[in-house]
């Protein structure tokens, strides 16, 4: 009997897990075998943690919004999200039994609000689908050249080495290696040749100048409106609203980490953060609060007359950023001192210099140049049957599910293109 043609599917996170599953849902059975290799023990370490353990995993969007949330390279996507896109990620995932919502910002999330059930949804469908496993960290791709292209012959496990026919790189980026993804998938492409972009951090919490974080520290704000200054050109770069968290070292939060994308050379130092505490109330109908609330505290000194208006943690940094003296009487406060706290409790300005270290990224911005893949295919247009799918690749996009899209396409494509390519 001939031998069964094996495809090599190495990490078993969002993209490995559909990657296996696809492939052995179009293969030969008969004459074809799905290997999935992971490092760890349990399948989907990353995905099990997305979206605060509730997984965001696509967006409800149409092509053009998504591609226009894609930060880096999203032209790269374009065959890729033709074959599989947002609309097929949710009925794919809903015919295997994981009913959905779409919540605010068309982000898609599983109703039972469980990361869980979607890596449990893709290691049935694996195991149904006849894929076998293996656990284990791929340490090399070997390669032989007949002629022309070398073409992927092996990879070794564990010490061992196991013959491919085909094989397909989805071992993540390199943000929380405790997940598995620590970056080694960049050296398995390297080592055949391919070019890495130098990974950085993206969606990730920044550090600021200043002390004004540590004295907020561990304060959590929902509802603020967030402007990014690019200082050099003197203009408002991206604004957003939403929730923020003020940390010892600066600020960290669904606001931050989006905004981060946005600003990818902060260490130049040249953007400020503009955070408006009362974005739901113009200056008029603050003036209007602030004096409502010193009617009431008439004969209170001005710390102690903001504490409807703030959180404890936020009123010492306040009254300092405003310039009155702390102990006045409130009722000797005049309109244009008034004026001056409106002003600071809309527009807190923190300059960040820096961003938090790639391992406390949620994604990795950077990974195998994309112009050494052939888009159509997922194929390494360096080594024949070696294909990628993931975060490994050099694209990232914006927080909302597309970056879990991002691996679930390319992974199709991939997968489609290396049983297809046997
Ligand atoms: C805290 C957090 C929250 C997130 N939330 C969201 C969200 O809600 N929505 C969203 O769209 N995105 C989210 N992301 C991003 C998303 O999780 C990743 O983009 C996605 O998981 C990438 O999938 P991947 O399969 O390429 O890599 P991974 O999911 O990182 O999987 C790679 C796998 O490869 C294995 N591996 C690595 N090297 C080897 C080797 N040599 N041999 C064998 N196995 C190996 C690893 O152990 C790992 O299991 C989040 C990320 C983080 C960190």
């Amino acid at each position: 009997m001939a031998q069964k043609k094996t495809i090599a599917v190495i990490g078993g996170g969002a993209a490995g897990l559909m990657a296996a599953a696809y492939a052995a849902e179009i293969c030969d059975p008969d004459t074809d075998e799905i290997l999935l290799i992971e490092q760890n023990d349990r399948m989907g370490k990353k995905l099990r943690i997305t979206g605060k353990g509730r997984c965001n995993l696509t967006n409800d969007c149409d092509r053009d919004e998504f591609l226009a949330n894609v930060s880096t390279n999203p032209r790269f996507l374009y065959a890729a999200l033709a074959g599989f896109d947002t609309g097929d990620t949710q009925e794919y995932f809903e015919a295997l039994g994981v009913p959905l919502k779409v919540e605010r910002g068309k982000r898609v999330f599983p109703v039972s609000d469980k990361a869980g059930d979607v890596v449990e949804a893709l290691v049935r469908r694996c195991r149904e689908m006849g894929v076998k496993t293996l656990q284990g960290r791929v340490t090399s791709v070997h390669t032989h050249t007949d002629d022309g292209r070398p073409a992927v012959t092996s990879l070794r496990v564990a010490g061992k080495d196991i013959l491919v026919s085909a094989a397909i790189l989805c071992t993540g980026g390199c943000s929380y290696p405790v997940t598995g993804s620590d970056g080694n998938g960049y050296k398995l492409a390297e080592a055949l040749g391919h070019t890495i972009v130098t990974p950085k951090a993206s969606l990730v919490p920044l550090v600021c100048e200043g002390n004004l974080c540590p004295r907020m520290m561990g304060l959590s704000l929902r509802n603020v409106s967030l402007r990014v200054k690019d200082t050099t050109k003197n203009k408002f770069i991206y604004e957003d609203f939403g929730e923020m968290l003020f940390t010892h070292y600066g600020v960290t939060g669904p606001l931050i980490l989006s905004a981060s994308a946005h600003i990818p050379d902060v260490e130049s130092g040249k953007y400020e953060l503009h955070i408006n505490l009362k974005p739901a109330l113009d200056d008029a109908e603050l003036d209007a609060r602030i004096l409502s609330d010193f009617k009431k505290y008439a004969n209170r000194d001005f710390i102690n007359a903001l504490s409807d208006l703030l959180p404890v943690k936020a009123i010492g940094p306040v009254v300092e950023l405003t310039g009155i003296d702390p102990r006045v009487k409130v009722n000797a406060i005049t309109k244009e001192r008034r004026r001056a706290l409106v002003s600071v409790l809309h527009d807190i300005t923190i300059r960040p210099i820096r961003t938090r270290p790639i391992a406390e990224a949620i994604v990795t911005k950077g990974g195998v140049k994309v112009s050494e893949v052939d888009p159509k295919t997922m194929e390494s247009k360096l080594v024949d049957g070696f294909y990628f799918a993931g975060e490994v690749l050099d694209v990232d996009a914006y927080t909302g599910g597309f970056n879990l899209q991002i691996a679930f396409s390319t992974a199709r494509l991939a997968a489609q293109s290396a049983v297809w390519g046997m």
